[in-house]
């Protein structure tokens, strides 16, 4: 018997988190924060605050991995598998990690470079044992009752090395699918491994639990491709030489920022990241060796350096280009502190700000951005948002990923019942039988297959 525990992200967008049972063994799939509720508890994670795992999870950003104490799997959990570096994947980690000290984190080393600067910014030390696993590769995780081969399959999403892992059991093949695209045309790395999915899908599939953020949303989501020609677009409409110019993207999106930087040359300004997270990931992903343009850039991460920068660019604004944090309007981010009127920075009439992302739908994201808009209309700034594509699979790229596994039962994850549902009606226009074999879940409750 196969056992799934669907712990955190199956009635919110966030705080991903799942455990699988076979035997006396439990391997837990990500383990990520509600980003939301930080926000609205002006949590900026971008102040470097130190948060108790207690007052973490009373907010309620952590997922609720309690629920595995009283069905007696905690101490059976022998591995924490993490797909990619986003924090609603990878954020609880530093939190609760320390409940499972036997448990290796498995993850791609990009993702591991990632969890190891967090716990040093946070100041926060885990004993688990970590272990970097390429994508496309086979790792044997040392369980009571025998090894359990896990195997990393390459995908595509919106940051470096991100995979879908499986899990090959002898009752069963587990595949855990969230956080993909299918982008033909990556900016970095390869497209995704559509050999081995459909290679895998010959071979049985028992469960598939796959994202269905917008399997509501009738699309093949775009390549990263077209984002880059955004950004080239949207760069050459600022032509005032006087003008300050900034950016603001997700610090972790490494292929966005390098056509930010080719684009970005082209204006003749100097190229300045600012901000404590996009200094995260880029060093992150210079030590994995997948950072072409960190000499094209300077990059400030503390606050002094970054006032007294910004002190520089108030007098000379037409010399940079500045790349900063605070997208989503995330209190404490350099962009809110600039809006706010807290930095030696004012914006002006006619300045520039291009938002290469787009708002991530949840309210306290959704209230916080409108506030920032109207202060930046206010004072006269030229905005340019939606400069981007999702990194998540719409409607058309999901019913292809179900014709290639073929899955024995489908569970929609990465979502409230708004997400899910549309997951589970594509799943009967395949075929599949709710209740039978595509079954909806909520936080907490347990599967059995
Ligand atoms: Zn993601």
């Amino acid at each position: 018997m196969i056992e799934i525990c669907t712990i955190g992200g199956y009635e919110e967008v966030g705080k991903n988190m799942t455990a699988v049972k076979i035997g006396e063994d439990v391997v837990i799939f990500d383990c990520g924060t509600y980003l939301p509720v930080l926000i609205e508890h002006k949590e900026g994670l971008e102040t470097g605050g130190k948060y108790s795992p207690q007052h973490l999870r009373k907010i309620g950003a952590l997922p609720n991995d309690l629920v595995l104490d009283k069905l007696g799997w905690t101490k059976k959990v022998c591995a924490i598998v993490i797909g990619h570096a986003h924090l609603d994947h990878i954020g609880a980690v530093p939190y609760i990690a320390q409940r499972y000290p036997q448990a290796e984190i498995l993850a791609s080393p990009f993702t591991i470079e990632v969890l190891e600067s967090i716990l040093n910014d946070e100041g926060i030390k885990l004993s688990n044992k970590r272990k970097k696993i390429h994508a496309n590769s086979i790792y044997f995780i040392k369980g009571k009752s025998g090894k359990i081969k896990l195997e990393f399959v390459h995908t595509t999403h919106s940051t470096l090395q991100c995979v879908l892992p499986v899990l090959h059991t002898k009752e069963g093949t587990v595949f855990y699918a969230l956080d993909f695209k299918f982008d033909n045309y990556p900016t970095i790395g390869a497209p995704p491994n559509y050999k081995r999915l459909k290679e895998l899908g010959k071979q049985g599939i028992k469960v598939l639990v796959v994202d269905s953020l917008y399997s509501g949303v009738d699309r093949r989501t775009a390549s990263e491709r077209i984002a880059r020609n955004l950004i080239e677009d949207a760069l050459s409409f600022v032509r005032d030489k006087n003008a300050a110019l900034f950016v603001t993207t997700f610090s972790s999106h490494i292929a966005r920022l390098k056509s930010i930087v080719e684009f970005g040359k082209k204006t003749n300004r100097q190229i300045v990241f600012i901000g404590r997270s996009l200094n995260k990931y880029v060093e992150a992903a210079k030590r994995v060796n997948l950072c072409p343009f960190y000499k094209s850039i300077r990059l400030l991460k503390y606050k002094d350096q970054v006032n007294s920068f910004l002190k520089k660019v108030e007098k000379n604004r037409g010399d940079y280009l500045v790349v900063c944090t605070g997208h989503q309007a995330e209190p404490g981010s350099i962009l809110d502190r600039i809006v706010g009127d807290q930095t030696p920075f004012k914006f002006m009439p006619g300045d520039h700000l291009i938002f290469s992302s787009s708002i991530i739908p949840a309210t306290p994201n959704i209230n916080a951005r409108e506030a920032m808009d109207k202060k930046l209309k206010k004072k006269g700034v030229r905005i340019q948002t939606d400069i981007h594509v999702s990194g998540h699979a719409g409607r058309e790229d999901l019913r292809d990923l179900l014709s290639m596994l073929k899955p024995q039962h489908i569970i929609p994850a990465h979502g409230s019942l708004k997400q899910e549902t549309p997951m589970i009606e594509l799943a009967s226009e395949m075929g599949y039988k709710p209740h039978e074999n595509s079954h909806l879940s909520h936080d907490g409750k347990v599967l059995r297959f």
